[in-house]
């Protein structure tokens, strides 16, 4: 059994060249879970040679043997799927039953797309002559870099991993240092399904140093990255020294339109999907926008709504929400909840400090602001946790007004009774996404923002597809 303070490179488990050490904390106790390494340059320049040599041969393998290689890792976590959640709720927080239904249970639906993806995917394709296109070949990128945060950690690792693998690339990943667990967890199940020696190395770190050195690597040909606007604008301008390709997954700041003639669940379920995983999502529909004629009923559902949200350990079973991820994401969030009360939003319910019973543990109370305008920082700025902003709107076009006012653009959500409406209204929001009525987005689908959002797109062919380079050929 390999020690937490390793690393996964070139098929095994290896000691790291750097002492520094990083303690993982569980959020419901503040206590340490245990130590992991803070890589230092020669260790990250090991995981890429390994990476690096196992590249050509990889890039080869036929898609036969890429499937047959993701299905056994795919039998590996659906009989790991218990350990998987227990290990993402004591690393970020997550309550027990989120974790075994949506967070590992996320990485499993990913991995399965992905096969179904790849089953489908042709690497040869000849376009019909009369377009005036020979052969087109989908080479695999070579050597990639995957960055992952700790809100969704295995369903971000999952989106990034698999494809990678499917496309022929072979992969270093740094996961978050605030939940690095259930990757290394992951690293094991890759280890045991038998992939080739290098094709896969984990490496744990911070965004400074492994971050950084691994986006600037000559030898890294691509980075997926998801996290932080602020580390995505970083990333960006340390890729572009070797003209990387990006596939940058950042915040957002969702707008949930809701209209009078909306089913009668449309407030409860919008609170709840703020709420959901303690308001750490980055698809999180934090404004939530009311038709005028419904604005006050719909303040009185979202404050019982709140009341109703129980705050509770990760440990516990229930549909309670738990702790957020840190003792920096506490604090971010106080703040942001005090400068809205000072910029005069009307606090429904919630506010400041840990809820009623919890003296620690990075527990926050879940928050309903309503009166908010587009100039309040809670309007303007991504919270990541669980804190509703209710807007009034007049009309359609000026819930598009409110909805576009962002320079995020990641999922939108609509709430109404009528299609046309919702079809004609879907195309006029800015983002990459928008969910109706709350039917969820298929994995298929691709997954990705504009503006401050990011660029590029995961999940289905798209995500297999950010990992791959088309080549033209013609002659043959
Ligand atoms: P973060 O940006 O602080 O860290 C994310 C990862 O990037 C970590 O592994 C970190 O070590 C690394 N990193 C940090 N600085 C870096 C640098 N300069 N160079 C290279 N790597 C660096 O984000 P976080 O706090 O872990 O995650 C929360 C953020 O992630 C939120 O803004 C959220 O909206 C976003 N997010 C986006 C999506 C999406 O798909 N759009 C999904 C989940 C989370």
């Amino acid at each position: 059994m390999h020690k937490e303070t390793d690393f996964f490179i070139d098929g095994s488990w290896v000691k790291p060249n750097s002492n520094r050490t990083l303690s993982v904390i569980n959020p419901s106790t503040e206590e340490s879970i245990c130590q992991v390494t803070l890589g230092d340059e020669s260790d990250l320049n090991r995981a890429v040679e390994a990476a690096k040599n196992a590249q050509p041969e990889w890039a080869v393998t036929s898609k036969e043997e890429r499937l047959a290689l993701l299905e056994s890792l795919l039998s590996i976590y659906k009989s790991k799927m218990g350990e998987m959640a227990q290990v993402i709720s004591d690393e970020m927080g997550a309550p027990i039953s989120l974790a075994q239904s949506a967070q590992a249970g996320a990485g499993f639906a990913h991995l399965r797309q992905t096969i179904k993806t790849l089953e489908g995917f042709s690497f040869a394709t000849e376009v019909p002559k009369k377009e005036g296109v020979d052969h087109i070949f989908h080479e695999s990128l070579g050597v990639v870099g995957l960055i992952t945060p700790w809100n969704w950690p295995m369903n971000q690792v999952m989106l990034k991993v698999a494809p990678a693998l499917a496309a022929g690339c072979s992969v270093v990943l740094k996961p978050s240092e605030v939940a690095p667990l259930s990757a290394m967890l992951l690293a094991e199940m890759i280890e045991e399904a038998n992939f080739p020696n290098g094709v896969f190395n984990l490496i744990n770190g911070d965004g400074t140093g492994v971050g950084s050195w691994l986006t600037q690597h000559p030898d890294v040909a691509a980075i997926s990255f998801t996290g932080s606007t602020r580390a995505g604008r970083l990333i960006m301008k340390s890729a572009s020294e070797h003209v990387k390709p990006l596939c940058l997954e950042l915040g957002g700041k969702g707008a949930n339109i809701i209209f009078a003639d909306a089913d009668e669940k449309a407030i409860s379920r919008g609170v709840r999907q703020c709420f959901l995983n303690s308001g750490q999502s980055c698809n999180a529909p934090t404004r939530m926008l009311v038709e005028e004629s419904l604005y006050e009923s719909a303040i009185e559902q979202a404050q019982e709504m709140a009341k109703k949200t129980l705050v509770g350990f990760a440990h516990e079973e229930g549909r309670h929400i738990g702790p957020v991820v840190s003792e920096i994401q506490f604090q971010k969030i106080q703040v942001l909840i005090a400068r809205g009360i000072e910029q005069g939003a009307r606090l429904v319910s919630g506010g400041v400090g840990r809820p009623e019973g919890f003296e620690k543990g990075f527990f926050v109370k879940p928050t309903v602001f309503a009166d908010v305008t587009p100039d309040m920082d809670i309007f303007k700025e991504e919270i990541f946790g669980p804190v509703l902003s209710i807007i009034p709107f007049k009309d359609q076009a000026h819930a598009v007004e409110l909805a576009n006012d962002t320079p995020y653009g990641l999922t939108n959500y609509i709430q109404t009774g009528d299609p046309d409406r919702a079809r004609e209204l879907a195309r006029k929001l800015r983002s990459g996404m928008v969910e109706v009525n709350g039917a969820l987005l298929s994995p298929a689908s691709p997954f990705g923002g504009v503006g401050l959002s990011g660029v590029g797109r995961e999940g289905g062919v798209w995500g297999l597809e950010e990992f791959l380079y088309p080549k033209a050929v013609s002659g043959i």
